[in-house]
């Protein structure tokens, strides 16, 4: 036991750094055996075109069904997981499941394309595109995949090595699979990361998203977002979608695809193709587009 620099005793603050360390150590430990048990699950969140209420895919997001403390969020463990390689076991997992689910809603007469997010250690690492290789090699046929996987990943601290995310982004281009960068507009870098990266997609970020009601900043940032990814020919998602003031903003700026709780909140896989058969759009949300738009 380490002792404090000034005095002899710990601090309430370091007792509660010792907590977190444990925390996190246990945490860690946990997930390992909740990989090999399989107690993690994937929910998905359909996203939309507002306008022709056409669903264009669904993001995948894990949550731990923990036999002890019951369903948890990514919150509560994926930065434990990101200070490691369980990123990467993780990622393979997800990968694998949400090409499973593809094809089992395909089965079922369902073509969905879904997005998967993938920690900046895991798609920077050496194995990455392997492990992209071998999910699809198990799904694909003769060169031919049922589904449609997309990659999101967050633009941050650790997606610092544009040059190798370039490389990386290519060859997943190669294989017919889109990189789209979450939480666009947070990082350090945006603009650069767009230039430099052959991204095919952004999401804007649910923190200014959020913000577009009330605040007039947000409301800027988003738009002029919105309008660098149309120049250059990049998909644009809203996320966080809360209302359908938000949603109606959002039409108004250009922005028809939106994933957020007002449309729908993220669902267990069996419950999305019955999802999908009853969404509508809102009224407003279908008359919001210009007239002459396609
Ligand atoms: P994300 O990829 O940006 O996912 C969007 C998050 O926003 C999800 O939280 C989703 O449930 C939430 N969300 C969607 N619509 C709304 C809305 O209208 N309002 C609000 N307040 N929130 C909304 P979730 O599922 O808790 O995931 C949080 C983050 O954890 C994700 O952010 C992603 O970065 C990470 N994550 C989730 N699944 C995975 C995974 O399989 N692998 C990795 N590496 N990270 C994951
Ligand atoms: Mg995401
Ligand atoms: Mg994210
Ligand atoms: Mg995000």
């Amino acid at each position: 036991r380490v002792k404090t620099r000034e005095g002899n005793g710990w601090t309430p603050f370091q007792e509660e750094m010792e907590e977190a360390l444990e925390n996190r150590h246990r945490i860690k430990n946990e997930l390992v055996r909740a990989l090999s048990e399989k107690e993690l699950v994937l929910h998905y969140q359909p996203q939309v075109d507002m306008v022709s209420g056409a669903v264009t895919g669904v993001e995948a997001l894990v949550r731990w069904n923990h036999p002890k403390r019951g369903l948890l969020f990514p919150e509560s463990f994926i930065n434990v997981a990101e200070k490691s390689d369980l990123i990467s076991s993780l990622g393979r997992s997800v990968m694998e499941e949400a090409l499973a689910q593809q094809e089992r809603w395909k089965t079922g007469g369902l073509d969905l394309r879904v997005s998967v997010n993938i920690g900046a250690r895991h798609f920077l690492s050496d194995n990455f595109l392997a492990d992209l290789d071998a999910a699809l090699s198990r799904h694909c046929r003769k060169g031919i995949c049922p589904v449609t996987l997309e990659i999101e990943v967050t633009e941050t601290e650790a997606l610092k090595d544009l040059s190798k995310a370039q490389k990386i982004i290519k060859r997943c281009l190669e294989t017919g699979i889109v990189v789209s960068l979450d939480d666009f507009g947070t990082g350090q870098a945006s603009l650069t990361s767009l230039q430099r990266l052959s991204v095919g997609e952004i999401k804007i970020d649910k923190g200014f998203v959020g913000k577009i009601q009330d605040s007039d900043k947000d409301r800027a940032i988003v738009s002029s977002l919105v309008v660098v990814g149309r120049m250059m020919g990049i998909d644009v998602v809203a996320e966080g979608i809360e209302t359908e003031a938000d949603g109606l903003l959002l039409i108004g700026m250009g922005c028809r695809v939106a994933q957020g709780y007002a449309i729908a909140k993220p669902m267990p896989a069996e419950a999305v193709p019955a999802w999908i058969a009853d969404w509508t759009p809102f009224d407003s949300w279908k008359r919001g587009a210009t007239p002459g738009d396609p």
